[in-house]
């Protein structure tokens, strides 16, 4: 484990810092809860040993600021355990009433400093494996199973904050919708373990598409989403109506040049897509009403002959 061991006498923080190195811990030593505070947001420790009386700053103080600092953290609880001088039923009382997890006496036995440490890295392994198992789940609850793009609820909360920011800086914004054409025709024919490998690569050249269209500095912040069945949306705020167009056109033509077969898809041969952009030069009126002028436009490149971006 990481220790912080926060203690202003010299002599007992020699004495604890080799016993807990012999215990195979690596110890950072502050000598007040000022410098305890900065060293614990610079080295994230596993575990706080906190002396209670020191200068400049004492334990409580320093474990209420390290409190506060958690709470603006997600899962974030490192277990502080008080030194004490003597193990009295007040000292823990205080203790735990302070945000500290439990206290150790400073004249503990060896063993059960040892032992006591063994539990606390019981501790320490199963908060690691919890904020993995977190991250984890909070990784999958943004994506969309199959095509492991944003999905539609990630892409609505992505989408408020982004139109708010475009609404108060009068910046431009774009949205494209995209349609798989004959999609329904592509699934009949092929059967929908490969009608879901079509999904699967449109959306990785779709977002391929959005990643260049980031890193070439056509726009700043894109990204893409599965929007429904067979539909996606790409989001474009910061990007010139030549970018926005650019970036269309490229779309179209990175999930022509994937050639995936489709025999039911008019003459083409392979998979199309239909693309409807709406732009605004400066954003206003609502995002609804954006995402309704991009329908119309997909509605209408459909209605001219699919295989097409119309823009409105
Ligand atoms: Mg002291």
């Amino acid at each position: 484990m990481k220790i912080l061991l926060v203690e202003d006498a010299r002599a007992i923080a020699t004495v604890m810092t080799a016993r807990l190195q012999s215990f195979g811990h690596e110890v950072i030593l502050a000598e007040n809860g000022k410098i305890a505070v900065e060293k614990y947001q610079k080295a994230n420790p596993d575990l706080i040993l906190m002396d209670i009386e020191m200068p400049i700053m004492n334990g409580f103080e320093a474990t209420n600021q390290i409190r506060e600092h958690e709470a603006t953290l997600q899962w974030a609880w490192t277990p502080i355990l008080f030194l004490t001088a003597s193990d009295t039923s007040e000292n823990l009382i205080t203790a735990i009433e302070a945000g500290a997890d439990d206290f150790l006496s400073k004249t503990l036995p060896e063993p059960v400093l040892h032992a006591k440490m063994k539990a606390m890295v019981r501790i320490a392994a199963l908060r690691q494996k919890l904020s993995a198992a977190n991250r984890k789940l909070h990784e999958l609850a943004m994506r969309d199973g199959l095509t492991g793009l944003f999905n539609r609820r990630h892409m609505d909360m992505l989408l408020d904050a982004e139109w708010k920011t475009a609404l108060q800086k009068r910046s431009p914004f774009g949205i494209l919708l995209l349609d798989i054409d004959n999609f329904k025709k592509y699934n009949d024919h092929y059967g929908h373990q490969t009608g879901d490998d079509c999904l699967r690569k449109v959306a990785q050249a779709l977002h391929n598409a959005t990643e260049s269209a980031n890193s070439t500095r056509l726009t700043q912040g894109a990204f893409t989403a599965r929007y429904g069945g067979e539909e996606f949306a790409l989001v474009i705020p910061n990007a010139s109506v030549d970018s926005c167009e650019s970036i269309a056109g490229s779309v179209l033509d990175a999930v022509r040049d994937l050639g995936i077969p489709h025999a039911k898809n008019a003459d083409w041969g392979i998979v199309t897509t239909s693309i409807g952009c709406a732009y605004l030069n400066v954003a206003s009126d609502t995002i609804a009403g954006i995402f309704r002028t991009a329908d119309t436009c997909l509605y209408r490149a459909k209605n001219n002959g699919r295989n097409r971006v119309e823009f409105g």
